[in-house]
């Protein structure tokens, strides 16, 4: 038998490797307009044909290349930005693993030309499958530019799994903005097949965001600007009327290189929690400066993930950043940070919010709306008519139409929400005497006497929303899970193991530990610490069940589907008895809900009745 193990050819094995950095067009857009930036150029122009598949082309004013630099460049490997491999922790330009250039010219049709300040001529390069084809000397501008034609001409079965042009061009534009909002101080332009697209000539990171965002944002935006030894977050949060039902317009740099952090994302949003509707996103622009040993950019090979020394420190400092901001431009009111303690002594937590701030800042009108919705919330039909949908879902739960807004009763009297900030903390109609006797009734209602008047609560919507929270929060810092005992073997559909396999990381964060075991099966290892073990195989099926119903609501998120949907699927039903201690365990821990009113769907938990109104059904 002859060996059967031989070395690829090179570019082979190039066109393999390219397969991790250049998945499309806008791949090949973003590195080559960061190895502009990282050669200091000040002007950088991208023109496109057809949306990239045809020509990309990168020109910029930066340092240019020797006659030599230019035709290694393209070997794999080739870097001129870092040399030891303590360099690796120190990095302050975007490029450093040397990959892209030998990518693109095992991908494309490659040309270069460069040049160097002091030389009189530049160097142009011609590049096919990885090979020098021709070097000569030719007289061009100062910098460089890079054009790759007919990407994957070679790799047909990648050409094929391109998208539609518009398609590829919005992944274009993407990568486009996101380094002409890190580098605003560069002229950037785009050009697409012939026509201008964009011309954002160089400025400050307001007029940058201005750029990209539209004119509109010029009054909308609020300034992030908080420093600190260990880190410093500047950039802008859009007010909250500019949340949006898309993640869109939403950007974190970390030294200047965007980043994709749904960790991250969750703090801003935490920031505007009830400020915002929960299906809307904020916009924000935030770059988070640290020092480069505080963190590790090569762990993924787009660098579009990184990996911070200390990303609980990072969070808390986002948070509370964003937070003061919206703070200071009286947006909300600087109350209730609940942060770690390692983060108390930050300038952001300790700056006073003074009496004279405070004056200011109630009497503007956005905090007078703010403060207005959040104290006394009077729920009207039209509020309740949009929630519908979501409610529908719900087969156990009474039409809400019944419980609220009911014709014939004074919809003021009733006053269902405290405050969700903590202003109204001790007048909060939660807070029942540990005594106090309550009732069940219908096995559905709780009643029970609260300091002036009564509530009613709905047991299996108030058990909802403490799980939502719950859930919530453990999606932040992961929940304990129980290991079972006797692992259980879960064999499904294709359809269903896709949908699993997909929200399989999600279902870890709050407790579900499940392995793929082989083909649509699967194995539970362990479920939240507490749930009672047993039915996990019928609660997992429920759940898939439940959350294909809700997947056409597209505004949610992966995984805020699936929190309601297990917050749904676990509280206690109408129809169980409750003891008193259950009762009075569920109403303490609605109460130290952050938003005890209402499910997440938007139906109350409870009502209260006033004394006034009692007697005023009474009076004569
Ligand atoms: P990296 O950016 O990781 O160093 P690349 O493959 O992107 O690797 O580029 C290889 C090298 O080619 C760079 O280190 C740089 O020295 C040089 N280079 C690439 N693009 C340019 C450019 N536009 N201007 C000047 N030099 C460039
Ligand atoms: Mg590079």
């Amino acid at each position: 038998m002859p060996d059967t193990i031989h070395l690829l050819p090179d570019h082979i094995a190039n066109q393999i490797a390219a397969g991790e950095v250049i998945q499309r067009p806008a791949s090949a857009v973003k590195e080559l307009l960061e190895n502009a930036v990282d050669a200091g150029a000040t002007e950088i122009r991208l023109l496109v044909n057809d949306s990239g598949k045809a020509l990309i082309q990168v020109i910029d004013n930066g340092k240019g290349m020797s006659p030599k630099d230019a035709q290694n460049a393209f070997a794999r490997h080739a870097t001129s930005k870092i040399t030891t491999i303590e360099d690796l922790f120190q990095i302050r330009t975007m490029g450093f693993r040397g990959e892209a250039l030998a990518s693109i010219a095992a991908v494309a049709q490659v040309s270069l030309k460069t040049r160097r300040a002091e030389d009189e001529l530049g160097t142009s390069v011609e590049i096919e499958n990885s090979k020098v084809t021709e070097t000569s000397s030719v007289a061009c501008a100062l910098g460089t530019t890079i054009s790759m034609k007919n990407l994957f001409f070679n790799v047909p079965a990648r050409r094929n799994f391109l998208k539609s042009n518009s398609a590829e061009f919005k992944h274009i534009i993407e990568e486009f903005t996101r380094v002409a909002l890190a580098f605003p101080e560069v002229h950037f332009s785009l050009t697409s097949n012939g026509q201008d697209v964009y011309h954002w000539e160089g400025g400050s990171f307001k007029q940058r965001a201005i750029q990209v965002l539209g004119n509109s944002y010029q009054t909308k935006l609020v300034t992030v600007g908080e420093q600190t030894d260990y880190l410093t977050i500047t950039g802008f949060v859009g007010k909250p009327e500019t949340a949006k039902k898309t993640r869109s317009d939403q950007y974190f740099f970390v030294n200047r290189r965007y980043i994709k952090s749904a960790y991250l994302h969750h703090a801003v949003a935490n920031a505007f929690d009830g400020l915002i509707a929960k299906e809307n996103f904020p916009s924000y622009l935030l770059y988070i400066d640290v020092d480069p040993t505080q963190v590790d950019i090569n762990v993924h090979p787009t660098k579009q993930e990184i990996k911070f020394e200390d990303d609980k420190i990072i969070y808390a400092f986002v948070q509370a950043a964003v937070k003061h901001a919206l703070a200071q431009f009286s947006i909300a009111p600087s109350l209730d940070f609940s942060l770690d303690a390692s983060i108390q002594q930050l300038d952001a937590i300790q700056k006073p919010f003074t009496a004279e701030n405070a004056n200011t800042t109630a009497s503007q009108s956005l905090y007078e709306g703010f403060t207005k919705k959040n104290q006394a919330h009077f729920i009207s039909k039209s509020e309740n008519a949009s929630k519908q949908d979501w409610k529908s879902f719900f087969t156990t739960i009474p039409n809400s139409e019944n419980t609220v807004g009911q014709e014939g009763i004074d919809k003021d009297h009733y006053i269902v929400k405290p405050s969700s900030m903590g202003f109204y903390k001790d007048g909060s109609p939660l807070q029942i005497s540990p005594e106090a006797s309550l009732l069940q009734l219908h096995q559905t209602f709780i009643i029970a006497p609260s300091h002036s008047g009564c509530i009613i609560i709905h047991q299996q919507l108030a058990h909802e929303r403490i799980l939502y929270e719950k859930f919530q929060k453990a999606s932040a810092h992961p929940h304990a899970t129980q290991k079972s005992l006797f692992p259980v073997v879960l064999e499904l559909s294709v359809s269903d193991a896709i949908l699993l396999e997909e929200i399989i990381e999600d279902l870890a964060l709050i407790g579900y530990e499940i392995e793929a075991f082989g083909s649509n099966s699967f194995i539970i290892q362990g479920i939240p610490a507490d749930v009672n073990a047993g039915n996990e195989k019928n609660a997992i099926e429920l759940l898939l069940e439940q959350f294909k119903h809700f997947s056409g609501e597209v505004k949610y998120s992966k995984r805020e589907k699936l929190i309601r949907c297990m917050a749904r699927q676990m509280a206690i039903k109408s129809g169980q008895s409750l003891t008193q201690k259950e009762m009075h365990v569920l109403i303490e821990g609605l109460s130290e809900c952050d938003i005890p009113n209402i499910t997440a769907s938007g139906a109350p938990t409870f009502v209260e009745f006033k004394e006034d109104y009692l007697n005023g059904l009474f009076s004569k």
